[in-house]
């Protein structure tokens, strides 16, 4: 057997990702998450595919995402109280792009302490905002994401200073901030996170 994750009981088990559009927040959750042997939960990926199955949840979200905003507080929390509470989730989790906002914090710790958990680390991948906007754009030639032109990219950037910046400095107040570098090469920043998280 490999070095894995999923044997060995490991102390962390709920964290958070969190970092800028562009930052490789989704490439990084789905390979932390299977050393750590818990979901990668991105709420990103569920807006997706509610958008590719035209649910009424996708007919929402899709405006705002389209236009680089976050979906309303109340309908995204809704949808992570949801997927939260789904039996692979209960032992752990890694939530790639929520919270967002300091709504969505104060949501997401009322849901742990009604299930009586806490978090255990919050990820903070760091990158220069010139190379995200490159990286974006490249991604937007390749695959050609609905909200990957140009201007909602710099949009998102913005929101993402605005709302979701902040949010690093109150969980680094509780003491549970882990900073990480994001660039670099793919399994190079997965190990950087490994060693910081311990
Ligand atoms: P990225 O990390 O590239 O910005 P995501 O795939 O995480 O993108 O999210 C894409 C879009 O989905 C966001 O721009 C936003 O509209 C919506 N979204 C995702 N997570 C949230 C959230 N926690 N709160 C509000 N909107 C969200």
């Amino acid at each position: 057997m490999t070095e894995s994750s999923a044997s060995a009981p490991r102390s962390v088990s709920r964290l958070i990702l969190v970092g800028p559009p562009g930052a490789g927040k989704g490439t990084q959750a789905a390979r932390l998450a299977e050393h750590l042997g818990v979901p990668a939960i991105s709420t990103g990926d569920i807006f997706r595919a509610n958008v590719a199955q035209h649910t009424t949840l996708g007919q929402t979200a899709q405006r705002y995402m389209d236009a680089g905003e976050y979906v309303p507080d109340e309908v995204t929390n809704a949808m992570v109280a949801d997927r939260l509470a789904q039996p692979d989730a209960v032992g752990g989790f890694l939530l790639d792009g929520y919270p967002r906002t300091e709504a969505q914090v104060g949501e997401l710790d009322r849901m742990l302490s009604e299930a009586g958990v806490s978090l255990d680390a919050v990820v903070e991948l760091t990158a220069d905002i010139d190379e995200l906007v490159a990286r974006l754009l490249k991604r937007a030639a390749e695959q050609g994401r609905s909200d990957d032109t140009e201007s909602v990219i710099r949009r998102r950037q913005e929101v993402y200073a605005e709302q979701t910046a902040p949010l690093v400095g109150l969980y680094e107040a509780r003491g549970l901030l882990v900073r990480v570098d994001g660039l670099g090469g793919i399994d190079e920043v997965t190990e950087r996170v490994l060693t910081a998280l311990g």
